[in-house]
């Protein structure tokens, strides 16, 4: 009788201390939104998946295909595929012969923004390893909260290519020339 009035109490007092709890919480300024209907304002933290940084140019990327946040990346999610020389001109070839025989070096043309940037976001960790290591400061974490896809191949992205949409879209970049103002006579 004793011990089953006493695991009364102590069932009691566990309410007790939980109801303290759920009350303090209860009182205290709520932290969530209720999405969809509201989303919060600040994702300046948020890392979504990578992006290439564009250069002045908003369709060409600040990446110069060196290969290190490839080969610094431990979940093996980046591929750089580089673009190739470009084929020379009649001129430009018989100039390189020449350079050849004297013994100069030729000079490579070869633009050096990658042709393919390949990121497999489902391997990635969001470590920032890549970043760290990357000379050019060409990549970033994107602030897509709003990624979704249907099969593992909807989170495979071609950043080159995701770069440039992105730049398309956008509906007026700081590297347009100004729009001249017209006066109606
Ligand atoms: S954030 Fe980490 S895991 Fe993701 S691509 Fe970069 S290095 Fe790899
Ligand atoms: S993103 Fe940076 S580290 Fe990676 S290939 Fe381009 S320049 Fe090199």
């Amino acid at each position: 009788m004793i011990k089953e009035a006493m695991k009364t109490v102590s069932d009691l007092w566990s309410l007790m201390v939980g109801l303290k709890v759920t009350g303090r919480y209860f009182l205290e300024p709520q932290v969530t939104v209720r999405y969809p209907w509201k989303a919060v304002d600040n994702i300046d933290t948020f890392k979504g998946h990578l992006e290439l940084v564009p250069s002045k140019d908003p369709f060409k990327p600040k990446c110069i295909s060196c290969g290190m946040c490839a080969l610094a990346c431990p979940s093996n999610c980046l591929t750089v595929v580089k673009r190739k020389p470009p084929k020379p001109t009649p001129e430009e070839e018989k100039a390189q012969a020449e350079a050849k025989a004297n013994g100069e070096k030729v000079k490579d043309k070869t633009p050096k923004d990658p042709e393919k940037f390949i990121y497999d976001y489902t391997l990635c960790s969001l470590c920032g390893t890549c970043m760290e290591n990357c000379p050019a400061g060409a990549l970033r974490f994107s602030g897509n909260v709003y990624q979704a896809g249907y099969s593992r191949n909807d989170f495979l992205f071609e950043l080159v290519a995701h770069m440039q949409t992105k730049a398309d879209a956008s509906p007026k970049t700081e590297f347009e020339p100004p729009v001249a103002e017209t006066s109606e006579a």
